[in-house]
């Protein structure tokens, strides 16, 4: 029996026209259309979409071309890799040709050829992402399910569609797990006795992919999920082997999620907390490993290098201006992976008062109303501002004129 999805009820009708007239041009063409992947999956799971792969038994580029010239929409292609994309405002639908793929080695990127629609989808990942759904007018929104993908994605499995599928390409081991764990699914019995057999083809994978691999399980809903059911399967410590702390990490990343600070950015705060538990050397080698960008690899040798001092904040009648002292050469993510990791209950305190509070107190006295009592802008009006910000701090003053008064001592003292 064949299956039709309905799509209408989730995208908006200028979206579904696109889609039809994509479908009608390509058969004028010759050629069938197909919806492929993960999108097919979410139409029929009806979760939030913006983003279309088609896939065409034909030229993608020429197709392109003539739906953004029907459609009045927005082209772009890459000629090199035989795609190309048309955006309708936020909606994207992204045209592919039809391909097969073989792997060479494990781990390599695969060599691609033109292929048919059978071949494009058995290259696929899972059941679940492996499904299509007809454009061709004929048979507009039928579903095409060669590998029971309908079935596994009724019952919340995540299957592989051949034995090789993890020796060929490891970083599916992530993605198998991400899904899982994203749409509250279960690794079916056989694909995870695979998947357990496979984990050391994960030291096939460059560091450029691994990070890739990380950074989408970072951008999850449910990254702490994800991250706890890579270390139960023995994944998380192909990453490093350090990464073996019984949920440690999970239940960081878990806490971390629910911080609702302003400019602090989320997946920057877990490669902190990745870094928290490493020793300088063993950061280092995470580091060339993954190739994360200058200002991530920043963070993360600082989130070390606080914790190794977090002892000097470890006292309960520090002043704030002290407090403000050693911290506030710190970014964000640094001092956030502290607070949530640190065990030090005083330090803590300062840590989250540093964050909430402290790092914003400014004296009310400006280099301007500094200039106007006769202080030469330079190193002795940056020296007083400092001084001035540390008894806001620390409540020495409390008000404006409070702070003339202590900036006239100061200069009497001086004169
Ligand atoms: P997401 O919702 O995370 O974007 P998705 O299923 O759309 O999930 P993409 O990474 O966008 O996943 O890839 C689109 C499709 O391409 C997948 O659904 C799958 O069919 C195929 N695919 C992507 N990566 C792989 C891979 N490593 N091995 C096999 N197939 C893959
Ligand atoms: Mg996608």
């Amino acid at each position: 029996m064949t299956e039709t999805v309905n799509i209408e009820t989730k995208i908006p009708p200028k979206v579904v026209n696109i889609l039809q007239i994509a479908g009608e041009l390509a058969a004028k063409q010759g050629h069938n259309l197909y919806l492929v992947g993960g999108v097919v999956r979410d139409l029929i799971l009806g979760s939030n979409i913006s983003d279309f792969d088609l896939m065409v038994e034909g030229d993608a580029i020429h197709l392109a071309q003539r739906l953004a010239e029907v459609t009045q929409t927005e082209l772009t292609t890459h000629a090199r890799f035989k795609t190309a994309r048309v955006t309708w405002t936020k909606w994207n639908f992204d045209l592919a040709t039809a391909r097969s793929e073989t792997y060479d080695r494990p781990g390599a990127l695969p060599k691609v050829k033109p292929g048919s629609l059978e071949n494009d989808l058995f290259r696929r990942d899972f059941t679940i992402n492996a499904m299509a759904l007809e454009l061709n007018p004929q048979r507009y929104l039928q579903l095409v399910d060669l590998y029971g993908g309908r079935e596994d994605l009724g019952k919340g499995l995540v299957r592989v569609l051949h034995e090789r599928s993890f020796i060929d390409d490891a970083t599916r081991i992530w993605r198998g797990i991400r899904y899982e764990q994203r749409l509250n699914f279960q690794i079916e019995e056989e694909t995870l006795k695979l998947l357990q057999r496979d984990v050391p083809m994960l030291d096939t994978i460059s560091g450029d992919r691994m990070r890739h691999e990380l950074e989408l399980v970072f951008e999850e809903e449910c990254p702490h999920k994800i991250i706890g059911r890579a270390e139960e399967l023995g994944v998380l410590i192909k990453i490093h082997p350090a990464f073996k702390d019984g949920g440690w990490l999970a239940d960081k990343i878990g806490r971390a999620r629910n911080l609702t600070l302003p400019n602090l950015k989320l997946p920057v705060l877990y490669m902190s907390l990745l870094a928290y538990r490493l020793n300088i050397q063993e950061c280092e080698e995470l580091i060339s490993y993954l190739r994360p960008t200058r200002s991530t690899a920043r963070v993360m040798r600082e989130t070390i290098s606080l914790a190794s001092t977090l002892g000097n904040l470890d006292k309960a009648d520090l002043p704030p201006s002290q407090a403000y002292n050693l911290l506030c050469g710190y970014s964000l993510p640094v001092i956030m992976a502290n607070y949530l990791a640190g065990e030090s209950y005083v330090a803590n305190r300062h840590l989250y008062a540093y964050v909430t509070r402290y790092r914003f107190v400014k004296p009310s006295l400006t280099g301007n109303t500094l200039k106007k009592m006769g202080i030469a802008p330079g190193p002795e009006m940056k020296e007083i501002l400092e001084r001035l910000r540390a008894a806001r701090l620390d409540r020495i003053v409390t008000s404006r004129t409070d702070e003339e008064e202590l900036v006239r001592q100061w200069r009497e003292g001086i004169s």
